[in-house]
């Protein structure tokens, strides 16, 4: 005989990853619940509001400075079915470096030729090394190497060490070195010049997923963390899952389910999900990840020179590895005049900065932001915010690939979607997005644990 009862998903995560699979799960009339840690969903995709004397409270801001790619045709796609396709919009702003004191732009051919720091035959060499990858069309003939050491070799150690070396070391610190070739091979070939944004910013887009699963009868359990899931109940009827919650007002819960599907980072899948197979955890329960620091400032006027949107400070000391000018890409007509500028960094978790207050950083960042645009003055800063995140930046060895799990979980009815499965692309929400519906697409294909005996009619 066969039942008609929905299987019943958990999923664990509210970033994109987790809002587009529960989505993909209500879409195909899978009962869904949705746990998410923090108050509004989004991740580290979430925003803030600058300017709430606006309209509506007037647009979100990303609280980490995020951009689209031409190529990141999944959550472009996604975009558009949630009715926000009039929102994005596309351009090409300026893109910067800072080079012992002055401002250069060397990520365009033309202006590669002009970056004078570098002799010419070493502006031409590295231009060429860029076209490769560029064209090359996969990974495959960088697997193994380090970018650090294909780059110094490919484009010469004075080139590699002025534009190159800086940022790695200021988004990977101490394993800079380490970082993997096919990672830096997929930064340069599968990103466009052109960048949208979406000028609601991407929490709209995130609210609007949660009404749509709300909509087709899913639950979204906003500022409820997940402590522990566990398989339980063996036999005929096959396992299903405990799921152990806790909301922001200290109540807490237990609630069953058919299946689990963890978007969390996998090294706390691994910390979360009781029950794992030793070998499973001594395998994928490895590697770094990074914590993501940003200050955001409110200026009166605008802040870079030559209308820079994006500003890598390569010279070394200061506290910030990127300024970017928001409204320097987006109209700052946008936040009621206000002129947007993110400081952005990545530290190991543990890093002091993540337990300072923000008066204590601004006492050190606006300083140093003198030191980069010369007659700044803190008196132009009207408002600030700061961010912080955990495991915001997967340190992508050599050896990453090797330590990805399957999206198959290694216990029935569990299932795995991370970010930190992304490889060799950087983490993005566009990946996210399209591992998220690759796994709704596994998961409609696989009956849950206890559903062995439901009709595909009674499922889809
Ligand atoms: C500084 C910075 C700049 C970036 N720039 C870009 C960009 O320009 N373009 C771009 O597309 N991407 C960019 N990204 C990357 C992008 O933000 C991520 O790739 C994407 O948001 C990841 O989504 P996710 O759902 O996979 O993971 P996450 O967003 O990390 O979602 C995981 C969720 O799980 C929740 N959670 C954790 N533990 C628990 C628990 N125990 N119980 C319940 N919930 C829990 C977290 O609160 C979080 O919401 C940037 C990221 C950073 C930090």
């Amino acid at each position: 005989m066969t039942s008609l009862r929905r299987p019943h998903a958990a999923v664990l995560g509210g970033g994109a990853l987790g809002l587009t699979l529960a989505l993909r799960l209500a879409q195909r009339g899978e009962a869904v619940t949705l746990f998410e840690r923090e108050t509004e969903p989004g991740g580290l995709a979430a925003g803030f509001r600058p300017a709430p004397e606006l309209p509506g409270g007037g647009p979100y801001l990303d609280r980490f400075y995020h951009h689209l790619f031409r190529s990141d045709t999944s959550i472009l796609a996604l975009v558009e079915e949630m009715g926000l396709g009039a929102h994005l919009r596309w351009g090409s702003p300026t893109n910067m470096v800072l080079w012992r004191g002055k401002f250069w732009q060397p990520y365009s051919a033309t202006g590669l030729l002009r970056f004078l720091p570098l002799p010419l035959l070493d502006r031409v060499r590295m231009g060429a090394v860029l076209a490769l990858l560029k064209a090359w069309p996969n990974e495959r003939p960088f697997e193994g190497h380090t970018a650090a050491r294909w780059l110094r070799r490919a484009m010469g150690a004075k080139g590699f060490g002025i534009l190159w070396e800086p940022l790695l070391r200021a988004k990977f610190g101490a394993r800079a070195d380490d970082i993997a070739m096919p990672w830096f091979w997929s930064r340069i070939h599968c990103r466009s010049f052109s960048l949208g944004y979406l000028d609601l910013g991407h929490q709209a887009l995130y609210d609007r997923m949660v009404a749509e699963i709300t909509r087709l009868g899913g639950t979204v359990r906003l500022g409820t963390s997940v402590d522990e899931a566990h398989l339980v109940g063996e036999g005929a009827d096959g396992g299903q899952w405990a799921v152990a919650w806790r909301d922001r007002d200290g109540v807490a819960g237990t609630s069953r389910f058919d299946r689990v599907a963890s978007t969390l980072p996998v090294r706390v899948t691994a910390r979360v999900v009781r029950g794992l197979p030793e070998a499973w955890v001594a395998r994928h329960d490895w590697g770094e990840a990074y914590g993501a620091h940003c200050l955001v400032l409110s200026l009166d006027r605008p802040l870079l020179p030559h209308g820079a949107y994006w500003l890598n400070v390569n010279d070394p000391g200061y506290p910030f590895l990127v300024v970017v000018e928001h409204t320097n890409y987006a109209p700052s007509s946008l936040y009621g005049g206000r002129h947007l500028v993110y400081l952005g960094n990545y530290h190991p978790m543990d890093h002091p900065i993540f337990g300072r207050d923000i008066e204590s950083v601004k006492a050190e960042f606006l300083p140093a932001l003198a030191r980069v645009v010369p007659g700044f003055d803190a008196s132009w800063v009207r408002e600030a915010w700061m961010f912080r995140a955990p495991y915001a930046q997967p340190i992508v060895t050599r050896e990453y690939a090797a330590h990805i799990p399957a999206t198959r979980g290694p216990l029935p009815g569990l299932w795995i979607g991370s970010m930190f499965q992304v490889y060799p692309q950087d983490r993005g929400q566009n990946y996210s997005v399209a591992l998220a519906n690759r796994l709704a697409l596994e998961m409609a294909a696989d009956p849950a644990p206890g559903l062995a005996g439901v009709t595909r009619r009674g499922v889809l």
